[in-house]
């Protein structure tokens, strides 16, 4: 369990970011909104020059409000659409209510089972970053299980879900269990045939080498994996890399099926493009 709390700069009055690997950043503080320390994490809630209101745990963000929908939308609609069909969907992670509120948007999906280690992050989303969830909250297809990801899938039954997106934390967290091999063994039991995984990870850049590690691991595991991308403004990073595991259907064949409207941005195209692997990007599964 951390003890990192929040820093400003006593100088600058900047709220100081916790070092990644390489670089630190300093975001101009317009307003401190909230700050609590859980029994898991360090919870704040600012608003930022540009960004917006953004979510930070343990001085790493985690939302914000200016790009957050670039990465639900990639998150939420590349595997939904490439199914045929999606009636049961977990998600791990996610208390910001952001992929939720993506889940929500197709109308076939019946049964949206949320499994978030911290309450205290999904009650200071609703309170804090109340258009992030935008009403997603009080869905009724919706339950909450307040357990960490691991355990659940270790209980879940066999064959159950048609997706399961793990919006987590970065490895080095309460979330480090959720990038191994035995969690995606799980992942596999509890997906339903032709079912998908889908799961944040980093970048293709900064974070290579963990990245492959991945890669490798979803391979030993799944019939079919690999990796795609959508940009990053607020984390950073230039590109957010996705990795998916599946049984049956490969998301880089296109979307089987329109996305509901009003994306903003997800489209057929961009769902193409993001598997689009550039010559320096080739390979990632053999980076060291
Ligand atoms: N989009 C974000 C990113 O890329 O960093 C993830 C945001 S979301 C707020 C991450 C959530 O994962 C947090 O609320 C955290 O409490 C939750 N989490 C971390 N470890 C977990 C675990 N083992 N089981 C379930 N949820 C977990």
């Amino acid at each position: 369990m951390s003890q990192a709390g929040w820093q400003v700069d006593p100088e600058s009055g900047w709220l100081v970011e916790s070092q990644t690997i390489g670089f630190q950043v300093r975001w101009r503080l317009l307003r401190l909104l909230h700050h609590e320390r859980s029994p898991y994490q360090d919870i704040v809630v600012a608003e930022l020059d540009r960004f917006g209101r953004a979510l930070f745990l343990d001085r790493i963000l985690q939302v914000a409000e200016m790009d957050e929908f670039i990465y639900h939308e990639m998150l939420v609609h590349v595997p939904l659409a490439a199914l045929p069909a999606a009636r049961r969907v977990l998600i791990i992670g996610g208390g910001d209510g952001g992929t939720l509120r993506e889940v929500t948007r197709w109308p076939d999906v019946e049964e949206i089972h949320l499994v978030e280690l911290d309450e205290a992050v999904v009650r200071v989303c609703r309170q804090w970053l109340p258009q992030v969830g935008d009403g997603a909250w009080d869905d009724p297809r919706l339950k909450i299980h307040y357990a960490d990801g691991y355990a659940f899938l270790q209980e879940a039954p066999a064959g159950t879900y048609d997706a399961i997106l793990v919006d987590c934390s970065d490895p080095g967290t309460p979330a480090d269990t959720l990038y191994s091999e035995t969690f995606y063994r799980l992942a596999d039991r509890a997906l339903a045939p032709g079912g998908f995984l889908v799961q944040q990870a980093l970048s293709p850049f900064i974070h290579r080498d963990v990245l492959a590690a991945i890669l490798r691991r979803l391979a030993g595991v799944f019939s079919q994996s690999g990796v795609y991308f959508c940009p990053s403004i607020a984390y950073l990073i230039g590109l957010q890399a996705f990795v998916w595991g599946s049984k049956g259907t490969n998301p880089a064949a296109g979307p089987a099926r329109p996305a509901p409207g009003g994306t903003r941005w997800y489209t057929p195209e961009v769902h193409r493009a993001a598997f689009i692997v550039p010559p320096a990007l080739e390979n990632l599964q053999s980076a060291t």
